[in-house]
């Protein structure tokens, strides 16, 4: 079992439109800037839940970037490899949700600070390490090349991988990400789609033909996050379907990186694939209650609490 957990990615500011329908046309009131990103939701929460974590990647030396950093550090993420960028500002998103449940971003995201950084070419120690993979990072050149180069020298150096597909269309326009995302799949320990990302990468298919697909590659457990649905968590041997908690929705950006990073840091101390996705599955709950893709993370005590009051 690893001990620590790292990922590669994109840190940025949200700003949060309180007006549904306004599709990030009209003028409306937004909240934020909220520590955001989904490499850096992950691995705050991961943080949160008592893993060993570091998060490499890139801020500016702007208000920005620090309240990120200040976040992750609070949060007991280790920030030495996230590189303070004196020339660029902090990347940042905008999104707004439709009554229908659909959302929208708008991303500042290339030549900002978020994806400039560079990864040590190598030296990283990697042989206990979970590699996290957000893939929403891949549609970017830059962050696809710094994830695959970690990716690699995870591999070489014996460490394990753990994906979430986190397919952003908007973020996923080149055509290099589906054989990046391809080669990963195929390569990762541990898979964590959602619903939506499994119809983005076999459209057509149903959910079962999906997850059979998903069964006959590498991954020894896969955890399908399904929204108000809840998660199936299954391995080779046994199946967990785990049923929603109730909550009132408020924002559901993070629910997914805030489940993937619950499940993998309780999976890596010691806990079962049950408990681990009965935990996750109320972190995700909790998470949509707040605004703010960050704002609705939680610690074990919250969980637990969570977990006995329903
Ligand atoms: P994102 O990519 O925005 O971070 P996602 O699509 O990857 O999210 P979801 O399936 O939306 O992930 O949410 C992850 C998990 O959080 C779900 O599997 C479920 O356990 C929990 N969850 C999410 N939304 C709700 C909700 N409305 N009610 C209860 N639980 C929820
Ligand atoms: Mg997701």
């Amino acid at each position: 079992m690893p001990t620590n957990i790292i990922t590669v990615g994109e840190l940025l500011v949200e700003f949060v439109s309180h007006t549904k329908d306004c599709a990030l046309e009209q003028i409306s009131k937004y909240s934020g800037p909220f520590p955001s990103g989904a490499p850096a939701i992950f691995i705050d929460q991961a943080a949160r839940l008592g893993a060993q974590t570091s998060i490499l990647g890139g801020v500016g030396a702007d208000g920005f970037g620090k309240a990120l950093l200040q976040r992750l550090k609070d949060d007991g993420v280790g920030v030495e490899h996230i590189f303070v960028d004196p020339e660029r500002p902090t990347g940042v998103a905008f999104v707004s949700y439709f009554n229908d449940g659909q959302r929208v971003f708008i991303f500042h995201l290339a030549g900002t600070a978020a994806d400039s950084f560079q990864v040590p070419a190598d030296g990283l120690q990697l042989h206990d390490t979970l590699f996290h993979i957000s893939a929403s990072s891949l549609g970017n050149p830059n962050l696809r090349n710094m994830v695959l180069k970690v990716f690699d020298q995870t591999i070489a150096a014996g460490g394990k991988v753990s994906c979430d597909p986190n397919i952003r269309p908007e973020l996923m326009r080149d055509t290099e990400v589906r054989v990046a995302l391809d080669d990963i799949i195929s390569k990762c320990t541990y898979l964590l789609p959602s619903t939506d990302d499994l119809t983005h990468l076999y459209p057509g298919m149903t959910e079962e033909a999906a997850i059979d697909r998903l069964k006959s590659g590498g991954a020894d457990i896969i955890a399908l996050k399904r929204g108000s649905k809840g998660a199936l968590i299954l391995d080779g041997k046994s199946e967990f379907a785990i049923a929603p908690h109730h909550v009132s929705e408020v924002d559901p950006t993070g629910a997914g990186d805030c489940f993937c990073g619950t499940f993998l840091a309780l999976l890596i101390q010691g806990y079962s694939m049950e408990t681990a996705g009965e935990y996750a599955n109320a972190a995700g709950a909790l998470s949509v209650t707040k605004r703010g893709p960050m704002e609705g993370n939680s610690s074990l005590e919250l969980i637990e609490d969570f977990l006995v009051r329903s």
